[in-house]
């Protein structure tokens, strides 16, 4: 008798499918054993339908009920590795947040079943280290589109599909698809890139000091946290370029998160002058087609050094070595809707897990990264100076109070002393940036006679003019009315706007500085894909003489022809009842003093403010950072916040504010039960705050309240939380009402 092999115990999976909360079980089919690992994508039944799902885990089958098999295998190999899943794994925990929300953001939406054929490239560059010249000798002279394409690239150096004239696009795609064909050129997805040098030559010494440190954390291959704390344009992308170097030549990923997609556009082009086709991109801004592409390029180690925004922390790299968070104290790192995550503390995580070095760069470094470095779990590397002896341009603070602005500083936004010196720098030919960090033309409408602002009726908040429209627009739900001429609740006809806009600051230039060139970038100028990118090139290359707009022009950017930088008002985001109001203020106007004198031109910063004795203002003045944090330390110390306590913020809200009420007092009872056991005790234990209306009481028609816990950093909350959320698994307190919990807030408001 043969031995009859005994049939193999049936095999379930474990997966993870957006949007159901908890993993859910399959019967793994024979013929699909060998491919279903943990990490892969499959097409399961769910109900009526079928969802993509990720796998998790495998185990035997219970034999309780009856389970649903696995209908098919997307790609040949897992999508998502071992060490990346354990990412998502603790960021669940972590964050109280399904598993499937946490694939869903690590995995390019439409990845099972990607459009056919290339994606579309748009802007044609010469390849890498190859020479235009060189290779118009070797074209046929049958293609003569090839030499005419390649004698624009030796003068231009890019070619963008849009300057082409119509009649000849067909003409000039064939010859440019055959030249990338033998790799004479390369293409890129639309704006995603600036041109940039190949890095500079020599670091200066604190460069040298900062590098070694790092290198030697990565040729250890241990896990270690530097904060990189250099001054603007001290040369700290430098040091990311060069770490990265050393990352890949020992066959390590690299990771560079920037916070905004505005700013992958510079920093790529930097990189990709150094390392080619290696560079991938990752961001939300990419067309689907785009971002798959690239997300695969990453995944099968064609592009082992991603550039991106917040998710590209989740990149499908398969052995990072490197992971670089620059301007790390940005807000924007943490994502304020769904998984509340925050990209850069997921960065140290990951970090931790593959053994991997960290660098967090900053000149303006987040009071808990600081905290952090002077209590040792960071390394602290400083490059206190500009390179090259440059120097940090001079502050000079306009007391919009006493400057001779007539009665009404809505009626004349800029004062003499700032219009005198953008008249001298467009005169010598620097160039000039304008901030506001508010767009629009008006903050609002008001009636003089019955003093109401004219208010969404959706939201808390006042309707903003945009003039260019012929609309009052709400910034939170997008409601809109054509601006009244009376006031819809006394019919006075005496309506005014106050305040100022970027739109409105548009509206000054163009009148008084008629022959001065300039765009203007916020997020009404930025909604279209590439636009800000254009915007920006169009800065940099040197036709335009001013950028003026919203906290888009405050951050990152390098543009060395940049003279003088104006701060139209810095007390707005002073206003905010926040703790971190001082520290977003600080970080702010130290953000965009440093985009000034950054090339030969000595730099000079103007800040216009009714409140120049604050010390966020006084001290971002003298750009002095630690005076800022020991002063700033002292108030979070006061009032037991960040550093010396960890929060959470609970948000309920519904349509009927009283429901909304009821069930935050009933919420914060159950926490309290839970987290203090029943007693708030003084001091450093745990404290359950509120429940109070929230900063923004209502937006989109539902009314706002908020309960924030404070807690001792070494108390770990998620069990207890995790409990009372069982409770709740839809995050719903009665009927209509809903709350959102976020671990480490950002915003309080
Ligand atoms: P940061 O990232 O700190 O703002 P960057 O790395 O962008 O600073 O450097 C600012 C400018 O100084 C860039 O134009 C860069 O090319 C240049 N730079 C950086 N390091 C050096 C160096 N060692 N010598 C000369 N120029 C340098
Ligand atoms: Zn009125
Ligand atoms: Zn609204």
């Amino acid at each position: 008798m043969v031995n009859q092999s005994p049939k193999p115990e049936p095999l379930t999976a474990r997966v993870a499918v957006h949007p159901i909360h908890d993993l859910l079980e399959y019967l793994v089919p024979e013929n699909l054993r060998e491919k279903v690992q943990p990490g892969t994508l499959v097409r399961v039944p769910l109900g009526k339908r079928e969802n993509p799902g990720l796998v998790i885990e495998l185990g035997a089958a219970s034999g309780r009920k009856e389970l649903r098999p696995i209908l098919e295998v997307f790609r040949e190999d897992p999508v998502i590795n071992s060490e990346l899943l354990e990412l998502l794994r603790w960021a669940a925990g972590y964050y109280l947040a399904p598993l499937s929300s946490l694939v869903e953001l690590a995995l390019p939406p439409g990845l099972e079943n990607p459009p056919p054929g290339e994606p579309r490239t748009h802007l044609f560059r010469i390849a890498e280290g190859l020479d235009p010249d060189k290779l118009l000798a070797q074209v046929q002279p049958s293609a003569p589109v090839q030499a005419e394409i390649l004698q624009q690239l030796a003068s231009s150096r890019e070619l963008s599909l849009s300057d082409l004239p119509p009649e000849r696009r067909t003409q000039y795609l064939r010859a440019l698809r055959e030249m990338k064909r033998k790799g004479w050129v390369r293409g890129f997805y639309r704006e995603e890139e600036l041109l940039a040098g190949a890095g500079v030559k020599e670091l200066t010494s604190d460069q040298e000091k900062a590098l070694a440190a790092i290198e030697a954390g990565l040729r250890a291959g241990i896990f270690e946290t530097h904060l990189l704390f250099g001054v603007t344009a001290s040369g700290k992308t430098e040091i990311y370029l060069r770490a990265a170097a050393r990352a890949l030549d020992a066959q390590k990923g690299v990771i560079i998160l920037v916070p905004e997609i505005a700013l992958v556009p510079q920093i790529a082009g930097r990189f990709r002058a150094s390392f080619g086709a290696k560079v991938g991109v990752l961001h939300s801004g990419l067309p689907r087609r785009e971002r798959i592409d690239s997300w695969v390029r990453i995944q099968t180690g064609q592009a082992p050094l991603v550039i991106g925004t917040r998710s590209a922390v989740f990149a499908p790299l398969p052995a990072p070595g490197l992971i670089v968070v620059d301007e790390e104290y940005d807000e924007a790192y943490k994502q304020e809707e769904g998984v509340r995550y925050n990209a850069r503390d997921l960065a140290i995580v990951r970090g931790k897990l593959t053994g991997a070095t960290v660098i967090l760069g900053s000149a303006t470094p987040a009071l808990e990264s600081f905290a952090n470095a002077a209590a040792g779990k960071y390394h602290l590397l400083t490059l206190p100076s500009r390179v090259d002896g440059r120097t940090l341009p001079p502050v000079t603070v306009v007391d919009l109070r006493a400057a001779n602005l007539g009665s009404d500083w809505t009626k004349n936004p800029l004062s003499p002393f700032l219009k005198e010196r953008i008249a001298a720098h467009q005169k010598e030919g620097g160039k000039v940036i304008l901030f506001l960090n508010r767009r629009g033309y008006s903050n609002s409408v008001l009636c003089q006679d019955c003093g109401q602002a004219i208010r969404c009726p959706n939201c808390s908040v006042s309707l903003i003019l945009h003039k260019a429209r012929k609309i009052l627009l709400c910034h939170y739900c997008g409601f809109s009315i054509p601006p009244p001429d009376v006031c819809p609740a006394c019919n006075s006809h005496r309506v005014r706007m106050f305040g100022v806009g970027t739109e409105r600051i548009e509206e000054e230039m163009t009148r008084d500085f008629p022959g001065l060139s300039f765009r203007r970038l916020d997020r009404d100028t930025a909604h279209r894909i590439g636009a800000p990118a254009r915007i920006l090139r169009d800065f940099a290359a040197g036709g335009v003489e001013m950028l003026m707009g919203t906290k888009m022009v405050t951050k990152g950017h390098d543009f060395p022809g940049v003279s003088l930088v104006g701060v139209v008002l810095a007390d707005l985001s002073l206003d905010l009842p926040d703790f971190r109001a001082a520290e977003r203020t600080f970080e702010l106007l130290a953000q965009v003093a440093g985009r000034a004198g950054r090339g030969e031109h000595p730099g000079e910063v103007v800040v216009q403010t009714f409140l120049p004795d604050h010390y966020a203002i006084d001290l971002a003045r003298a750009q002095d950072y630690p005076a800022f944090y020991r002063a700033e330390l002292e108030s979070r110390k006061k009032f037991f916040y960040p550093p010396f306590s960890r929060l959470v913020q609970f948000l309920v809200s519904g349509v009927n504010a009283q429901k909304v009420e009821e069930s935050s007092e009933r919420l914060k009872e159950e926490l309290e039960g839970k987290l203090t056991g029943g007693t708030t005790k003084p001091g450093k234990a745990v404290q359950v705050l509120g429940p109070a209306p929230a900063a923004y009481a209502k937006i989109r028609g539902r009314h706002r309240f908020q309960i924030l816990i404070k807690y001792p950093p070494d108390f770990r909350i998620q069990a207890p939380l995790a409990k009372i959320l069982e409770l709740h698994p839809h995050r719903q307190l009665a009927a209509g009402v809903t709350f959102s919990v976020d671990i480490d807030p950002q915003s309080l408001l």
